[in-house]
């Protein structure tokens, strides 16, 4: 590919990291990381060419910049501070996502009213609170359960606390380190009863087209994305209009993203009612877990579409190309099981060789650990039924009764 496009930075040489690398070299770019494990990390295995230090680190992203044309992030928890210092002191750089979306994304409650203020984005009802009463207040109009949010920093569900009832809230506040002078800032929202979980993943390139993948029902399992299966359709509710229910979460997913400067991909979160009402949950900028099924199942997966459009190239398609398909995470188990916290890794990816339309994409990190992601497994059908047999098969009796 021509030198013009590349390289391209990447803070981050985690998994998200190491699946950029590896759709970028496919197009003949090359790739720089920035990670503390350098070459060792997930992404640093792929690119060989790394920054070691924190995507924290000021001067760590300064060496990076130095070598790249455009930089992007496989994470959203980055020193937006630093970055807007090197934007203005490397003023050819192009940082994509831009630092100003990055701003309003890091803190989940400045989202929320960014993108309530933009309008047609339906968002359940939250509000800033800084104390027990403010909590109590929420609870006495919204009722209970009401959730507890950390405002930055949240990620795989820490940084949320379930306040069950009145008696809960001072415990709630203080798991988040909230609740008193100079601690974290929190914000709470009304319980959403949803029916299911949605995600869609929306690409923008440089010349401001958006264009959606398909609608995943997302589970989440401890608070963090388990399965997903695409369509999103099976088992719905009766008297659910799933078509119109499909044409809402793109739509909601597509404004979300127009809301938001910048070129990329976006990975927007959406409960659905069981009246069939789409609400929004939150959006992150960049490759997201609910799109790791693009990989085998769409004409131009969204790692692949995500670095055509931070460089400047048109967009590939999202169309889905098979019937149906599914992604199951892989994660570390407890370490007192037999074989350690990786045997509960061991065993879909065992299962998975023996399945005809399974692929293992494997992140080569260090150890496992209890609930650290360390890859995934997708697989292809002619039906939802198909996928959801392969899934049991792969997870035996652990896949959540919402499939
Ligand atoms: P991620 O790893 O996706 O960034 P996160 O830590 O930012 O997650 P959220 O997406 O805010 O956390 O919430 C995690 C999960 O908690 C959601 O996927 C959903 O299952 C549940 N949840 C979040 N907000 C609400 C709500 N208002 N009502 C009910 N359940 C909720
Ligand atoms: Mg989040
Ligand atoms: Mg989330």
């Amino acid at each position: 590919m021509d030198e013009s496009y590349g390289p391209l930075g990447i803070l981050g040489g985690g998994q998200l990291g190491r699946m950029l690398c590896l759709a970028a070299h496919r197009l003949g770019i090359k790739t720089v990381i920035v990670d503390p494990g350098g070459i060792e990390s997930p992404a640093g295995q792929v690119t060989r060419a790394a920054v070691h230090g924190s995507f924290k680190d000021p001067e760590a992203l300064e060496q990076l910049a130095a070598r790249c044309k455009v930089v992007t992030y496989e994470i959203e928890h980055i020193n937006v501070d630093a970055l807007d210092k090197i934007a203005k002191s490397n003023p050819a750089l192009r940082i994509e996502p831009p630092p100003s979306t990055l701003r309003i994304i890091q803190d989940k409650y400045a989202q929320k009213v960014h993108l309530t203020s933009v309008g047609g984005v339906p968002i359940g009802d939250f509000r800033p609170v800084e104390d027990e009463e403010g909590v109590l207040r929420c609870g006495a109009d919204w009722g209970f359960p009401l959730m507890l949010k950390a405002k930055r920093n949240a990620y795989d569900g820490r940084g949320n606390a379930v306040v069950k009832d009145r008696a809960s809230v001072r415990e709630a506040l203080e798991s988040l380190g909230a609740g008193r002078p100079g601690g974290a800032e929190v914000y709470a929202e009304r319980w959403v009863p949803f029916e299911r979980e949605l995600a869609v993943v929306v690409a923008r390139s440089s010349d401001g087209g958006l264009a959606a993948y398909p609608v995943v029902h997302t589970v989440q399992k401890l608070s963090m994305c388990h399965t997903t299966v695409t369509p999103a359709n099976s088992a719905l509710p009766a008297g659910v209009n799933w078509a119109a229910v499909e044409a809402e979460a793109s739509r909601v997913a597509q404004a979300v993203v127009a809301a938001l400067p910048g070129c990329g991909v976006f990975g927007v979160e959406l409960f659905m009612t069981a009246a069939g009402q789409v609400l929004f949950n939150e959006v992150a900028p960049r490759v997201h877990n609910s799109g790791h099924y693009t990989q085998d199942a769409c004409a131009c997966d969204q790692f692949e579409n995500h670095v055509r459009a931070v460089l400047g190239m048109p967009l590939g398609s999202t169309e889905l190309v098979v019937g149906a398909s599914a992604m199951l995470n892989l994660v570390g188990g407890p370490v007192d099981a037999p074989g350690g916290s990786m045997a509960h890794c061991s065993r879909p990816m065992e299962r998975a060789l023996t399945l005809p339309r399974a692929s293992i994409h494997w992140y080569g990190k260090a150890e496992a650990k209890p609930q650290r992601k360390m890859g995934h497994i997708n697989v292809t059908g002619d039906s939802v039924a198909d996928v959801l047999r392969a899934v049991r098969v792969l997870d035996g009796d652990e896949l959540s009764d919402a499939l």
